[in-house]
């Protein structure tokens, strides 16, 4: 009587999926990050692409050949590896047309390279910190100076934090002009999302300091004008300065909310001439302080 044997393990490749009209056989398996399957054909990726595993060892041993991108995008990948009208990267949202402009350049794949550039280019507006890492990944300078541009003035603390991540110091510091008028929980939440342990957020929150001291300096010896028969304040005086002291407090020390706070309580002066010569004073004394400031390298303040 015939013995039952155990059937053997079959290593099932699925078919392409990729090619609208393809009837070449598949004979490597590409597994997505999200664990999706695909059949493809290693001659197409040898030919139109470079980066992935050896297909020789990978068909010999046959095992799925496990990819860090989701399956929109190496869907994506495996349609520019045939020889047919290629899909229409402007409907694609911004997130996997990113997604998919990386592992382009990741995997050297020329046929969707150039028109990646192109739509990332045509959208910097749409997503210009994303744009502005892929072009100074991959090598793009033109958009790089568009894109930081972008970002610096639509995203700076996420961009300041970027640029110091790849050593752009330039950049960094360009971008930590614009951080002066953001909290310090912002600054640092954007160091959470993108560093790993950033001392230069210290050489910030010290700058920062920095500032409010200045501001807090200038706050407590207002410069004395004296009024008519020799008063040094008028009746309108106090509740303006313990306004602007109280408000000045939980304020982000710029100028801006300097000059803001300044604006609000300026009504309770009631137009006293004397005392607006007070604030003058104050705020040319203000400037003058965090202009000094601002223009001294982040890195002076580094421990
Ligand atoms: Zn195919
Ligand atoms: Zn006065």
């Amino acid at each position: 009587m015939p013995m039952l044997t155990e059937p053997s393990a079959v290593y099932e490749i699925p078919e392409c999926e990729a090619g609208e009209t393809c009837i070449l056989l598949t004979d490597i398996v590409l597994r997505s990050s999200d664990g999706v399957r695909f059949g493809a054909h290693s001659k197409n990726l040898a030919w139109y692409s470079d980066g992935f595993p050896e297909t020789d060892s990978v068909q010999l041993t046959k095992e799925d050949v496990e990819l860090s991108e989701d399956s929109e995008v190496v869907m994506l990948l495996l349609k520019f590896m045939h020889r047919q009208p290629q899909p229409d990267l402007s409907l694609l949202s911004s997130s996997l047309l990113m997604r998919f402009a990386n592992a382009a350049e990741k995997y050297a794949l020329y046929s969707a390279t150039g028109v990646c550039k192109l739509m990332v280019e045509l959208s910097v507006d749409i997503h210009p910190l994303e744009a502005f890492l892929y072009a100074h990944k991959h090598g793009y300078p033109s958009l790089m100076d568009k894109a930081g541009k972008l970002a610096i003035t639509r995203e700076p603390a996420k961009f300041f934090v970027c640029a110091h991540n790849i050593g752009d110091t330039a950049r960094r510091d360009l971008a930590e002009m614009e951080t002066h008028s953001l909290s310090s929980k912002k600054v640092w939440d954007a160091f959470i999302e993108f560093s790993n342990w950033p001392p230069i957020f210290g050489a910030w929150w010290r700058k920062r300091a920095a500032c409010r001291e200045a501001i807090c300096k200038v706050l407590r010896s207002p410069p004395p004008v004296l009024h008519k028969g020799g008063q040094r304040h008028c009746d309108g005086w106090h509740p303006f300065y313990e306004n602007v002291l109280i408000n000045m407090e939980s304020a982000i020390p710029s100028e801006t909310a300097f000059f803001r706070v300044i604006e609000d309580a300026t009504p309770l002066l009631e137009g006293c001439t004397h005392c607006s010569i007070v604030v003058k004073h104050m705020k040319s004394a203000i400037l003058q302080a965090l202009a000094h400031i601002h223009s001294t390298p982040l890195t002076s303040f580094l421990v």
